[in-house]
């Protein structure tokens, strides 16, 4: 198989207790990775929306990377079926591998390990560590709240406003899958 032209990092929920949409959602986008042969990288596990975006990428035949801390594998929260998993002492190692192995990122509704991952993500693109596309999926307005969060840092002035277009948010998975396909271009203004 030919190596990947895209690595495509989705953040998102390990818990299963949620909108059953949202699993289909998830194991579209898995399905919808492989369908372009783009790689899926993500924390590796096997339960919530992790699970479902990587069986949907196994599925279509998907390249699938995860990236999981010892202490997890150790309890047995991995996907044993996927491609390959990079094991990490610590959770700060695990993230910046996300980071460094992606080209691009996307974020599906999660709990706190999620809003740490995109927050963390964000934090590093606007201090100019990376420039790479990020994509929320604000599936059912889930993200509503944070968007707005988002929004006020700027509007009450603790980022600049060049600092706007640092993300995009997309209601459906054809616009997100097109936002990956042709990014819209974004230049840092602390450059
Ligand atoms: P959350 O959005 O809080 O479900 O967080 C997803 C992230 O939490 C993952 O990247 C992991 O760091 C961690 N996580 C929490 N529970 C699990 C689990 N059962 N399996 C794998 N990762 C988990």
């Amino acid at each position: 198989m030919s190596e990947p032209s895209l690595s495509v990092c989705v953040y998102c929920a390990s818990s299963s207790k949620i909108e059953p949409s949202f699993l289909e959602q998830a194991h579209r986008l898995g399905e919808a990775l492989a369908d372009r042969q783009w790689r899926l990288v993500y924390g590796a596990g096997s339960s919530g929306l992790m699970g479902q975006v990587a069986d949907g990428a196994l599925t279509k035949g998907g390249s699938v990377v995860g990236i999981i801390p010892r202490f997890m594998m150790e309890l047995e929260w991995n996907h044993p079926h996927i491609g390959e998993t990079v094991v990490t002492t610590t959770m700060h190692e695990r993230k910046q591998i996300m980071i460094d192995r992606a080209d691009a990122f996307v974020t599906l509704p999660g709990g706190t390990g999620t809003l740490e991952e995109v927050t963390e993500c964000l934090s590093f693109k606007r201090l100019g560590l990376h420039n790479k596309p990020v994509a929320l999926a604000n599936w059912g307005g889930y993200y509503d709240p944070l968007i707005e969060q988002l929004n006020r840092t700027i509007d009450d002035g603790f980022l600049a406003e060049g600092f706007r277009g640092m993300f995009e948010s997309f209601s459906d998975l054809e616009g997100l899958l097109a936002f990956l396909e042709s990014p819209t271009p974004w230049t840092n203004p602390i450059h």
